[in-house]
């Protein structure tokens, strides 16, 4: 049995048993892991509030072999995100982020890359910075590219020529073919030539920023949310219909309703 301290986020806090729950985190250290918190629930849980989703806690494991469940032994918060929580639509993307992170990233998968990213967009969205559907978007275009899937649709992979109005995105190559290269035959994706320009203005290194900056339409927010959605179920072969973006998406169709959305009278 050895002892791991660990710097981490709380994805998910699922009750086990009437005394426990599974927490799973993604640390810098070790990628995602899960940890038996004992004692954990009711009012006067051992760890508070310190477990429950959305929070950078230092939490200290008792590991035992390669077993896929820890013992949490040691919890204590570092950031409790309040400002997120206090807005509901912003949380709820907020807990699509910690959704898809929990889905697609593999245990032992640890990527410092994929914990930075997770801080800076939690960070944005406690901030308030940019739209959080936007913001949404920027973390699945970041996250496929730590994830070694990167999305280019700067030019045509087939000419080198601009990808022009009709884009048809391979998700095998993560890559884009203009009208003139592009034949039948092999999973394309077709998009807009706006929405393309939005996913390649997210994904360079500023993305986080230009999403503060940028108010696209809503079908083009659509339409790039659902391509990077694809694009990741087809590489990590998982299910992406995530249940928090289905809540989302209809918190954002709620009109009129601006208090919902937090941003100071932001249009989303
Ligand atoms: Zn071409």
């Amino acid at each position: 049995m050895t002892l791991i301290t660990l710097d981490a986020v709380t994805l998910r806090s699922q009750p086990y048993s009437e005394t426990s729950r599974i927490v799973t985190f993604m640390s810098r250290e070790s990628g995602l892991v899960k940890g038996m918190a004992k004692g954990a629930r009711g009012k006067r849980g051992r760890f508070g509030a310190t477990l429950e989703p959305l929070q950078r806690v230092r939490v200290t494991l008792s590991v035992k072999g390669s077993r896929d469940l820890q013992t949490v032994t040691e919890a204590d918060l570092l950031q409790p995100y309040e400002r997120i929580r206090e807005d509901l639509f912003r949380s709820t993307y907020a807990q699509c982020v910690l959704e898809l992170t929990s889905r697609v990233v593999w245990q032992e998968h640890a990527s410092e890359d994929v914990f930075e990213l997770l801080l800076a967009i939690l960070h944005a969205y406690e901030e308030g910075i940019g739209d959080p559907q936007l913001l949404f978007i920027t973390y699945q275009i970041h996250l496929s590219a730590a994830l070694g899937y990167a999305v280019d649709l700067e030019a045509c992979s087939g000419c080198g020529g601009s990808v022009g109005e009709q884009v048809r995105f391979s998700l095998a190559e993560g890559a884009a073919l203009c009208s003139g290269c592009y034949s039948q035959g092999g999973s394309h994706i077709t998009l807009s030539g706006e929405s393309a320009a939005l996913l390649v203005r997210l994904s360079r290194p500023d993305g986080i920023a230009a999403a503060a900056a940028l108010q696209p339409g809503a079908d083009v927010r659509r339409s790039s949310g659902r391509l990077l959605q694809r694009y990741l179920e087809y590489h990590t072969e998982t299910d992406l219909a995530l249940r928090s973006l289905r809540l989302a998406e209809r918190i954002g169709t709620w009109e009129p309703a601006g208090n919902l959305k937090g941003t100071k009278g932001q249009t989303v």
